[in-house]
């Protein structure tokens, strides 16, 4: 088979359970992009801003984020089920965290906000606020 991230060959144990289902990521890529849930809070102006991401210190072309994104599915739960009552979701890629200033706009008049991404951006405090 060959690793859907790092695109190189590879060879499964053959056992019962993979008779139905094919492992799409070689052992090497299964241990180095194994998603953690990592996060950080922050205060704002009368309330908190939780900010979650999956990988911190990658990598990543366009393709594995592309991959890899199927895994923010954990958030999407969080998001439906709301049980800390988030005022706001935000999902910061590339082009919403470019615009930090605006970001600071958007956020304001909200108390708890719920910010997640794939990979870890740099939030300047400062900059938004
Ligand atoms: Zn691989």
């Amino acid at each position: 088979m060959i690793c859907k991230l790092c695109h190189s060959f590879f060879l499964e144990e053959d056992s019962i359970f993979g008779l139905f289902s094919f492992s799409e990521l070689c052992q090497e890529c299964k241990e180095k992009y194994s998603p953690s849930r990592l996060y950080e809070v922050f205060p704002i102006r009368g309330g908190i801003v939780e900010y979650h991401y999956l990988y911190d210190d990658l990598s990543l072309n366009v393709y594995q984020k592309q991959y890899l994104s199927k895994y923010l599915s954990v958030f999407y739960l969080d998001m439906l089920s709301n049980d800390k009552n988030f005022d706001l979701f935000i999902f910061l890629d590339d082009d919403v965290l470019f615009e930090d200033e605006y970001l600071g706009l958007f956020i304001n008049g909200f108390n708890n906000v719920f910010m997640f991404s794939l990979m870890r951006k740099e939030i300047i405090y400062k900059d938004i606020f």
